[in-house]
């Protein structure tokens, strides 16, 4: 089915869906100190509303999901969400983004419930500094379960790293270099300077091109187009290595012409760009009794009004949004 498309004619195919703000980590970049204010539970939705809206959003033609959080393995069931979700007709690829705390524990079960596709966040190799940038010692754990995600099938597996200048841009080329051993496809993600900490704001801030800059001097790096993936990464690749490099830089390149996406939160908001606090409630509507036909239109509409491109510079931690990163999902 074809995908609906916004006024600016972009199929938007892709729906993140973030079905919890609760997480086992407390990363810098995305929750503040102390913790963000957590969504009371009658205001999350239920895994049978998830199930109903992204069967709608499906019916619609949008056909990739991917399950986000805060960090969706900590709630409950999920393994039997995720099953019936691949029993959906039209989903033709569901996948979920996870710090990794929970997978190794997980991972065979989400795999024998039809997951394939997994990213898992991993900003560091040293224990310690892991500790500094999540606030919790759970390296030894997110390590584990990359290695066990290899092992149990997960394919592709995809390393999300958030680099940041002084904390671990030092350590670009060594998590790059698990591309040259492993199937792990390396995603270098440019920080956006989200306001939850005063002490992380723009000095952290490091190009895409600084990355690339640092990726070259070990060898040349070959551009690649990637099987199956229309997402905002450019993608790399050392000569004869079994992993690839990908670079995401939502500052430094907009890829807003491209964006395919559309966001649900954890309590049935439907938001249309990440940089915007525009948002449209589904949650009452649905609530309330509407129809599938009823609820496909508020999908349609915040679609329709999906920003051209977002205004995003580096100093964006100044500007305040209404939600933490944590509440959103990535
Ligand atoms: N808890 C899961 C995790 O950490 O993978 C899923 C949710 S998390 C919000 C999704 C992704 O957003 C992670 O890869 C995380 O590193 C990234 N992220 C969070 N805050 C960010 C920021 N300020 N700048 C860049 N990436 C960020
Ligand atoms: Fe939790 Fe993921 Fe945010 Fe870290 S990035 S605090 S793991 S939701």
């Amino acid at each position: 089915m074809t995908p609906p498309t916004d006024r600016y004619q972009r199929p938007i195919d892709y729906l993140r869906v973030s079905i919890t703000d609760r997480c086992n980590l407390q990363c810098v970049y995305c929750m503040p100190l102390g913790g963000a204010v957590k969504l009371k539970h009658e205001d999350i939705l239920s895994y049978e509303e998830f199930l109903r809206l992204i069967q709608i959003a499906v019916n619609m033609g949008i056909n990739k999901v991917r399950l986000t959080g805060g960090e969706p393995l900590v709630r409950k069931g999920v393994v039997d969400f995720c099953r019936r979700l691949t029993r959906i007709s039209g989903l033709q690829s569901l996948s979920l983004t996870t710090n990794g705390v929970l997978l190794e524990e997980l991972g065979p079960d989400l795999y024998a419930a039809g997951i394939r596709r997994v990213n898992i966040s991993l900003d560091t190799l040293k224990r310690e500094k892991f500790f500094r940038i999540t606030r919790r010692d759970e390296f030894d754990r997110v390590w584990r379960s990359i290695q066990a995600a290899e092992r149990v099938g997960f394919n592709p597996v995809k390393i999300n790293v958030v680099v940041m200048r002084g904390i671990n841009d030092d350590e670009v080329l060594d998590l790059a270099r698990l591309s040259l051993h492993h199937p792990y496809h390396i995603r270098f993600i440019e920080f956006m300077g989200f306001n939850n900490d005063r002490q992380w704001n723009l000095q952290h801030y490091f190009s895409a091109d600084e990355i690339l800059e640092k990726l070259r001097q070990v060898g040349s790096l070959a551009q690649v187009a990637p099987e199956h993936s229309n997402g905002p990464a450019r993608h790399f690749r050392w000569p004869d290595a079994p992993g690839m490099i990908g670079i995401i830089s939502p500052i430094s390149h907009h890829f807003c012409p491209t964006c395919n996406r559309l966001r649900l939160t954890a309590d049935g908001k439907l938001r249309n760009c990440l940089f915007s606090d525009q948002e449209v409630d589904i949650k009452t509507p649905l609530r309330q009794g509407a129809t599938d036909s009823e609820l496909s239109q508020f999908l349609r509409d915040s679609i329709v009004n999906k920003p051209e491109k977002h205004s995003l510079q580096p100093d964006f931690f100044r500007k305040c949004q209404s939600r933490p990163m944590v509440a959103i999902g990535g």
